[in-house]
């Protein structure tokens, strides 16, 4: 009977590869209830093996007697001392005094307790190299991406996989409030509240039953958003909450560096590629002409222009002679303006520019010079072409012009100019078009 039981025990034991495994095998076994603990020298202290992050504040046992390597008989209960080697490392208890029990556990304790260190080990590895995939994927993120909408997912998720037993949630503070990054919805109206508790001196707050922790993110000297773990059951023990605190620091620095890039976007006035105006800076420069057109009742024409048939010369000649050929566009469209006329890179291969102290008609001068410089020139694309032996190509443009008047809002400038070009290239390309009312009218 006894050979018997151990046999089943032993197979039960090689075939189990968790902590839920075992305890139920030992529950099978002797039909009674089993309890495990564990000592967590980390923690110091001892948890419930059934329950990984679960640590035991309180036993309400004394548990001097496991240094002793002796089982000892408590209250109608045995606890058997866990070994490890020759130190104690957890006990078993049960609530079963038979001799038989007795018997039984004396033979394989030892047996038993090399099992739960075995899985103890597995947990621990396990654990710790999901921590190093999600710092690395963090890493990652830092290194590529700069996008606020697009990284905060990605990071919820990461860190979501990792913390598999808590809810997360990413807050961002906007306008001095928390506001909801990640996920898409919050009911729980105590976290809200209790984020606003939180400070950069006073760190982590981790809530009374433990089940809840907050991770303030920190930009410096102050808190620009926190990452909140909240379970109903399971509390936080002080691994996750070292490993949610290095998380979050991982991305209050992702956080910021795509702050500060944004920032750097912002104030960047010049496109890289052809060192004209970006589109943002136009604009801005579009109130101001308005506004002063406006004032001084002085003249201001736009011309719109886009190069034709520009998708073709990347696809036979390859991006980088496409860039070439925008450059030299550019190049060409300077060489023809006065120095206080208004060049920017609109779009991909479209400029807009505006002329201020200019009539319709020296527009219309302006613009058809353009045309037909760029027409003229004969580009050598020999070192960029990356597709084929053709050296020297020629481009045409087609532009649309709009003369500003007092009654319009400043949008219609440019908006009137497109108009115009959009019209010069239904009408057949390599032309210039003035905006009129209702239809474009050809030069
Ligand atoms: P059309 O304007 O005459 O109607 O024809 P298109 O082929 O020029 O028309 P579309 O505006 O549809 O195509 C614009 C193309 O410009 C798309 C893209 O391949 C190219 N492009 C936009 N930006 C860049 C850039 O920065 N570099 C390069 N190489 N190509 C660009
Ligand atoms: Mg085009
Ligand atoms: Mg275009």
């Amino acid at each position: 009977m006894l050979t018997e039981k151990l046999k089943t025990l032993s197979k039960a034991l090689n075939e189990s590869d968790s902590a839920e495994d075992i305890l139920k095998v030992l529950n099978d076994i002797f039909r009674k209830e089993v309890k495990v603990f564990v000592f967590d020298s980390q923690l110091g202290k001892f948890r419930d093996f059934s329950k990984y992050w679960t640590v035991e504040d309180n036993l309400y046992i004394d548990t001097d007697f496991i240094f002793n390597g002796k089982p000892a008989m408590k209250r109608g209960k045995i606890y058997y001392p866990l070994m490890k080697k020759n130190n104690p490392a957890g006990f078993l208890e049960i609530s079963d005094t038979s001799k038989e029990t007795l018997q039984l556990l004396d033979i394989a304790i030892y047996n038993i307790s090399l099992k739960i260190q075995n899985i103890i080990l597995t947990q621990k590895m396990q654990k710790s190299v999901e921590f190093h995939d999600a710092m690395k994927n963090i890493a990652k993120i830092i290194e590529t991406q700069y996008e606020l909408n697009y990284i905060i997912p990605l990071i919820g998720e990461i860190i979501d996989t990792f913390i598999s037993n808590h809810l997360i949630y990413i807050f961002l503070k906007e306008d001095g409030k928390f506001k909801l990054a990640w996920p898409s919805s919050c009911l729980d109206k105590d976290i809200i509240n209790n984020l606003d508790n939180l400070s950069v001196q006073t760190g982590i707050a981790i809530s009374n039953d433990k089940k809840t922790g907050y991770f303030p993110l920190i930009n410096e000297n102050s808190i620009i958003g926190a990452i909140v773990a909240k379970s109903a059951h399971e509390q936080l023990d002080s691994r996750e909450i070292e490993y949610l605190e290095q998380l979050a620091s991982q991305t209050s620095t992702t956080i910021n560096r795509a702050n500060v890039y944004a920032e750097i976007l912002k104030h960047a006035t010049l496109d890289a590629l052809t060192g004209f105006y970006n589109r943002r800076q136009m604009e801005e420069r579009i109130k101001q002409e308005t506004a002063s057109a406006k004032r001084k009742k002085t003249p201001l024409c736009a011309i719109m222009i886009d190069i034709d048939y520009f998708k073709s010369v990347n696809d036979t000649y390859g991006h980088a002679a496409g860039d070439y050929i925008l450059k030299t566009a550019s190049k060409i469209i300077r060489s023809q303006l006065r120095e206080y006329d208004i060049a920017s890179r609109y779009g991909g291969e479209e400029f807009a520019i505006i002329l201020p102290f200019t009539r319709e008609e020296e527009a219309v001068m302006v613009a058809d010079r353009l045309r037909k410089a760029v027409e003229s020139k004969i580009i050598n694309i020999e070192h960029v072409n990356t597709k084929n032996d053709t050296k020297t190509i020629q481009i045409t443009i087609s532009l649309g012009i709009y003369s500003f008047k007092e009654t319009d809002k400043p949008e219609e400038l440019l908006m009137k100019a497109d108009k115009a070009l959009y019209d010069a290239k239904e009408t057949g390309r390599n032309k210039v078009i003035i905006y009129k009312e209702n239809k474009g009218k050809n030069t």
